[in-house]
């Protein structure tokens, strides 16, 4: 049978959509709008309706699509309900599963978290390929985390599991978190945590010279790296101490599920090498018995991740068959 499975990606401005087939070849993709007015009522008609619309197009038969995927932006909870979704306007809780499942006249439909699902995705069709098992972090304006082990997304009792941005890991940071928490991951190792440390560094450096004084309020993590690369030594101050907390959070979670591979993301991880050379030089300080067991390796699917994530957990729930 011509098995067809569609991957997607619910983000706060579009919604991605994939058509894959049972292989994971990415047949087609596209994106709609995400609608977040109305309390974000329209958001799963409006995909329920480009898909159905794709599979008229393509003649695309119901009984041919093993499943839908879908990343949402919220904790999922193993059931396919997530209670709140702040980003797209959801303020009571959803039943995804049912809810876009009768939508689409009763093609299977399964969510999950979108940082999970996009770690899904990696571990499948992207930087971990041919591994079962692996850690993804996303440094972004916040830090995202997703858990795969034996091919399996770790999403805990609560959709929490991977919530790796609000580990707490530093007690001289005393700002408050998103989470009310403070000290996290996120507020350290994300674009907006290294921008803070960079003026950080800056006011307690007034007679330093440095090239990201020029950048004045304007400041942020892409000009940061930039003039470490360059040399700038607050600069590089700056990244090393992003580098220390991240390293060492990577360090207690390899203790705790042992990955194949920790795959960094995110627009912060466009800095590459130079960014992982330094967390892995931590992560290494930190958990030495990880040392030439577990890497630390870029992301390769960009955007795409959470669409291969999503179609991957379609195999994985209907799949085995
Ligand atoms: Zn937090």
């Amino acid at each position: 049978m011509n098995e067809r499975i569609f991957g997607v990606d619910v983000g706060g401005t579009t919604v991605k959509i994939g058509l894959f087939d049972r292989e994971g070849t990415l047949l087609r993709k596209w994106e709609i709008p995400t609608r977040r007015e109305d309390e974000g009522k329209n958001i799963l008609p409006d995909t329920a309706a480009s898909i159905l619309q794709e599979m008229k197009e393509q003649n695309i038969l119901p009984e041919n699509v093993l499943g839908v995927g879908l990343g949402v932006p919220g904790p999922v909870l193993p059931d396919g309900t997530v209670e709140r979704c702040v980003n797209l306007g959801w303020k009571e809780t959803v039943d995804l599963d049912d809810t876009l499942g009768k939508l689409l006249g009763g093609i299977p439909v399964t969510a999950g978290n979108d940082a999970n699902v996009a770690a899904l995705g990696e571990v499948w069709k992207g930087a971990g390929v041919g591994r079962s098992s692996a850690v993804m972090v996303t440094l972004g304006t916040g830090v995202g985390g997703g858990i795969v082990i034996n091919g399996e997304i770790i999403c805990g009792a609560h959709g929490m599991g991977g919530e790796i941005g609000h580990m707490h890991i530093r007690d001289d940071d005393l700002d408050v978190c998103n989470c009310g928490g403070q000290g996290c991951v996120e507020q350290s190792a994300s674009a907006t945590g290294l921008v803070r440390e960079a003026k950080r560094v800056l006011a307690a450096n007034p007679d330093t010279e440095s090239s990201m004084r020029k950048s004045g309020d304007a400041l942020d993590s892409r000009r940061i790296i930039d003039c470490a690369k360059d040399g700038d030594a607050l600069a590089s101050q700056a990244v090393d101490t992003m580098a220390n907390y991240l390293g060492r959070a990577l360090a207690n979670i390899a203790m705790v599920v042992d990955p194949e591979a920790f795959i960094i993301g995110g627009g912060v991880s466009r800095a590459g090498a130079f960014l992982t050379d330094i967390v892995t030089r931590y992560y290494h300080r930190y958990s030495p018995l990880s040392k030439k067991k577990s890497y630390i390796v870029l992301a390769s699917l960009g955007n795409d991740a959470g669409m291969y994530g999503a179609a991957k957990l379609v195999l994985n729930r209907f799949g085995k068959s």
